[in-house]
């Protein structure tokens, strides 16, 4: 007997920000399609991230979807910078509005996908082993949806209780009473060590290499300012896309090297005492371009985390030396450095006493064994490619994405489409504009949908990118990263991981030129009836 397998028009993996936005214009453009999902419910990384002190650093208020004009009046962000329970609350109330988990099964963890060539239809294959069929795939995995754990002798021995940060239990996690370490000072770790500190009877943090961060300076929503915001969504929305990542702050136009020490210094301590990425971004234009400027900032950076620490020993310890400041994506801290000054935390310095195992009772380094109940995996994700080279993705002749991605840089045509496999649209692939992820999201999706529009118009059921168009994709995603100092540093946003076999290349893996040279060149594609693309 012949197996049955439900087959789509569109199957869609995920169900973050990217993918409940799938479901939605998917519905209304009447395709027959189906959502799958390996959490219990919506919300992507704000279902998973569920650890003390994790929120956005985008302004919460130009963070939340755009499509939806009723929504946005009818919800109140509570803070300026969204903690994760509300965010997910916000992303359940989109869900319940627009009934999206009707269209999505959850639970179901791609494993793999394969295109049949002659069929022209994509299999994709869960865990357990069924599988469905779809002319289209969708893929909407996130660049943070990989967690990654150290490859540390004895991980398993462990007989407390053990959480990775993106993988935290839905109900609370009771420090008090208890000896906790945290493996890691990374994005995820900056958030959560304050949190922890403030509860529990002793905290280690394990660190191998420190991290720049910045005050958030976040704060309740007051009535008033939320009847403002209300009132100027409009302007917030154009003013995100005028920017070159979408945010609200854009780059002063002066160079840090054309003023003088004072003036300098009173722009930064301005920008150091207001919330947000401002100290990042809204810096002087060559902070992130010229090394002479990036150095000022770094030196000044350096003073902050001095100014903030007790002791000089530890302060020396928590500033970093392997990259000038911001060039890896910023964390933003509450409380952070203070944490240190606190006599139930201890810094432990990997770079000295490196870790030797994980044992029954806590954590060896090759000085001494740290006795913990508690062990927090802060130690991040396989960004940008992880979530797809966790699907076993085939396409025509069992040419593999994975091995296509691994060595050398994706070819991909805007980000959204692979050279080699065909009928697979992703969201928020590599080469994609990235910032504030959202309002790239949106742009994004509506770019997929309108290929998926102009399929079904046609009557084509197959869609791939002409060769020499993804080469002149990646011409210019080189092109543009040309000059990035970031570009040269090892960070998951170059997708290096310690932690990830074959991880050790920095390689680029955004477009850098900009969201508003990225949304008009994908407006003029789909202006001129997407001529890069060949459809049949
Ligand atoms: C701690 C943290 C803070 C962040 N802060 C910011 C911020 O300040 N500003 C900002 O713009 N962005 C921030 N981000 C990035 C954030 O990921 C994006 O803003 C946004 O949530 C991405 O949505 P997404 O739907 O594309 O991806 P995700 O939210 O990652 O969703 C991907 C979904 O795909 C599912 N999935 C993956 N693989 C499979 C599989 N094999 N089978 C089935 N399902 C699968 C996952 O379970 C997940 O639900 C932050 C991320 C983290 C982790």
């Amino acid at each position: 007997m012949s197996e049955n397998i439900p087959t789509y028009e569109a199957a869609v993996i995920g169900s973050g920000i990217s993918g409940m936005y799938v479901t939605y214009r998917l519905r209304e453009l009447g395709v027959d399609f189906r959502v799958f999902e390996a959490g219990s419910d919506v919300g992507g990384t704000w279902y998973w991230c569920r650890y003390p002190g994790a929120r956005f650093d985008s302004e919460s208020w130009s963070y939340g979807y755009f499509f939806d004009k009723e929504l946005l009046q009818e919800w109140d962000w509570k803070e300026h910078f969204s903690p994760q329970p509300d965010t997910l609350e916000h992303l359940y109330l989109v869900a319940d509005k627009h009934d999206l988990r009707r269209d999505i099964t959850f639970n179901a963890n791609v494993a793999a996908a394969e295109f049949d060539d002659e069929a022209n239809q994509w299999t994709v294959t869960f865990e357990d082993g069924s599988r469905v069929r779809a002319t289209l795939l969708i893929s909407c995995l996130g660049v943070l949806s990989a967690p990654t754990l150290p490859d540390i002798p004895g991980r398993d021995d462990f007989q407390g209780q053990a959480f990775h940060t993106a993988r935290w239990p839905h109900e609370p996690v009771l420090f008090e009473g208890k000896r906790v370490g945290v493996i890691g000072t990374g994005a995820t770790a900056i958030q959560a060590i304050p949190e922890i500190a403030k509860t529990a009877e002793h905290l280690t943090v394990f660190q191998r290499h420190p991290n720049w961060a910045a005050p958030l300076h976040n704060s309740k929503t007051t009535p008033e300012e939320q009847k403002d915001i209300k009132a100027r969504y409009e302007e917030i929305y154009a003013r995100c896309w005028e920017t070159a990542g979408c945010f609200i702050h854009t780059p002063d136009p002066r160079s840090a090297l054309d003023v003088t020490p004072e003036e300098r210094e009173a722009f930064w301590e301005k920008l150091y005492s207001e919330p947000g990425f401002g100290i990042w971004i809204g810096n002087y234009r060559d902070i992130l371009t010229d090394e002479r400027a990036n150095a000022l900032a770094t030196e000044y950076m350096t003073r902050k985390i001095r100014e903030r620490i007790d002791d000089p020993e530890i302060a020396e310890k928590l500033i970093p030396k392997n990259h000038g400041f911001g060039l890896r994506r910023l964390p933003l801290e509450s409380g952070y450095f203070e944490a240190y000054n606190r006599s139930n935390v201890r810094l432990v310095d990997l770079l000295e006493a490196p870790i030797e195992g994980i044992t029954a009772k806590g954590v060896r380094t090759t000085v001494e064994e740290h006795e913990l109940d508690i062990l927090v995996y802060a130690t991040g994700f396989d960004g940008v490619t992880g979530g797809y080279d966790n699907i076993d993705i085939r396409g025509p002749g069992g040419r593999r994405l994975r091995d296509d991605w691994k060595d050398d840089l994706p070819k991909t045509f805007l980000g959204v489409i692979n050279d080699g496999f065909p009928n697979l649209l992703m969201v928020l692939g590599p080469h994609t504009s990235r910032g504030n992820i959202p309002r790239h999201i949106e742009k994004i999706v509506d770019f997929n949908i309108g290929i998926i529009r102009h399929m079904r118009e046609n009557g084509y059921s197959r869609i791939e990118v002409r060769p020499e168009e993804a080469e002149k994709w990646l011409a210019q995603v080189k092109d543009v990263n040309e000059g990035r100092l970031a570009g040269k540093i090892a960070s998951w946003q170059t997708g290096v991981n310690a932690n990830v076999p074959g991880r050790q290349t920095i390689r680029v893996l955004g477009y850098y030129g900009g969201a508003v040279r990225y949304r008009e060149q994908a407006e003029q594609v789909a202006a001129e009836g997407y001529k890069e693309l060949l459809f049949r």
